[in-house]
């Protein structure tokens, strides 16, 4: 199997809504397995949705927190709290930003077979979820900060201003 290419910020694909998965067969699963393999094989990712790999549709692959899930058509059935904690992303690499999110998430998805599952998480999992879940629309972390705010890399020590990276990939505006 072949790794998948990551879409990078300024990629129109990482803007556009996600459509529904409708079959549940082969090219399905041939899709997930691909997007397993990617993340698994990757950079130190959490997590990986399939418009990160040019591909519309409402597919996420979690592997973190010792956990794996495959969630198709995921929708967030309940969210209480807040938290805010630094968030990551394989579409652009090297940065990070401080983020609010709700605390907890109840999110109903679909399994590669078509059945209906429902979890519960809170922490570092339910922001997970919530990342992934907002590439489905079109969302990146970012748009979830202030333009004034800044995204650092660490490695390099320096720092970028949010809206700096805005310019280059805006924010959706419905
Ligand atoms: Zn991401």
């Amino acid at each position: 199997m072949k790794k998948a290419t990551i879409a990078l910020l300024g990629d129109p694909v990482l803007r556009e809504k996600s459509r529904p998965v409708t079959a549940f067969h082969k090219k399905l699963h041939a899709l997930i397995d691909t997007m397993k393999f990617t993340l698994i094989n990757g950079e130190d990712g959490a997590a990986l949705a399939a418009p990160q790999i040019s591909v519309s549709k409402r597919i996420v692959v979690i592997n973190y927190c010792g956990e794996y899930h495959e969630m198709v058509n995921p929708e967030i059935l309940e969210s209480s709290g807040e938290q805010n904690d630094i968030e990551g992303c394989l579409s652009l690499p090297g940065l990070s930003g401080t983020v609010r999110r709700a605390e907890t998430v109840r999110v109903r998805f679909r399994d590669r077979h078509g059945k209906e599952r429902t979890i519960e998480r809170s922490g570092r999992m339910a922001i997970c979820i919530q990342h992934e879940m907002d590439h489905l629309d079109g969302v990146l972390y970012i748009d979830r900060m202030d333009d004034d705010d800044f995204v650092y890399n660490d490695e390099k020590g320096t720092k970028i201003a949010v809206g700096d990276l805005l310019r280059i990939s805006p924010r959706r505006q419905d």
